[in-house]
């Protein structure tokens, strides 16, 4: 359980973001629900996590902006009191083949994806430092470990993301804070949804399962290494994605 625990989800509002914060709450944190431009959707999930007994409070920031993010946790710190788990998801996808990706195309992905988990963890690390406990897990993706054609962008700010991690994990680790990667596979969500039929079913064939994860099936593993029984586990990269990238 993680009765009371404190949690920043950022880019709670739809997909797998949203799934993670009702399954946190449904063990007992206290979500901190935040969005860039889906206000009414966030809106929706706090309503949803209220209806089912939690807690929870959405919170517009885009976290590609140290100050707005800085002023994200600064709030949070000030009204909650400490931040027991952050849990960087935000993040978007400008694909294109390499020759048709735009120097903006990458600054953009690499602004949110990777600058915007720096800058959440930055801003909450000296508060975790004070707490002496804390629960970072970033969102990075199989792409990030393999590769993917149409994804420079992406890829290497999934794979920033990793290093971050195993860098952040060392020197937190005798400070009683963990930080660990999830990188799923191909999930159901808004962001695959635009994928071409043809896209998919290549997709599918390189995946063992035959099939895409839910956003629940990423929630779950995020659920377990935010909580107490997964205080020996640091610097990891876990894959959720039917045995992709094994
Ligand atoms: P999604 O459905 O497109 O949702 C993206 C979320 O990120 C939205 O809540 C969005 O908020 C938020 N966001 C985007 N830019 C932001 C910013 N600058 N500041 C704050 N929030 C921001 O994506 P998803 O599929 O759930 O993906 C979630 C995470 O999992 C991402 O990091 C993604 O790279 C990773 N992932 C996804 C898959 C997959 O197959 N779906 C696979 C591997 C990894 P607004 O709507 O308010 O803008």
């Amino acid at each position: 359980m993680l009765t009371d625990k404190i949690a920043v989800v950022t880019g709670a509002s739809r997909g797998i973001g949203r799934e993670i914060a009702v399954t946190l709450a449904s063990k007992g944190a206290v979500v901190i629900v935040n969005y860039n431009g889906s206000a009414a959707r966030a809106e929706e999930v706090v309503k949803e996590i209220e209806e089912a007994g939690g807690k929870a409070e959405a919170v517009q920031c885009n976290v590609s902006e140290f100050a707005k993010s800085a002023e994200l946790m600064d709030y949070v710190v000030k009204k909650y009191g400490r931040v027991d788990i952050l849990v960087n998801n935000a993040g978007i996808t400008r694909d294109h083949l390499l020759m048709k990706m735009s120097e903006e195309d990458f600054d953009a992905v690499i602004d949110t994806n990777l600058k915007g988990a720096f800058n959440c963890i930055k801003n909450i690390s000296r508060q975790m430092l004070k707490q002496k406990s804390g629960r970072i897990i970033n969102i990075s993706s199989v792409s990030g470990v393999m590769g993917n054609a149409g994804q420079v962008n992406y890829s290497a700010s999934k794979a920033g993301v990793i290093g971050m991690t195993k860098a952040v994990a060392r020197e937190m680790a005798t400070r009683g804070i963990t930080c660990n990667a999830v990188a799923p596979g191909f999930i159901v969500t808004e962001m695959t949804d635009v994928l071409s039929d043809t896209i998919k079913e290549n997709i599918t064939n390189q995946i063992p399962m035959r099939r895409f994860g839910q956003t629940k099936d990423v929630a779950n593993l995020v659920a377990f290494l935010a909580s107490e029984e997964a205080g020996y586990i640091t610097g990891q990269v876990v894959g959720v994605d039917g045995g992709m990238a094994m």
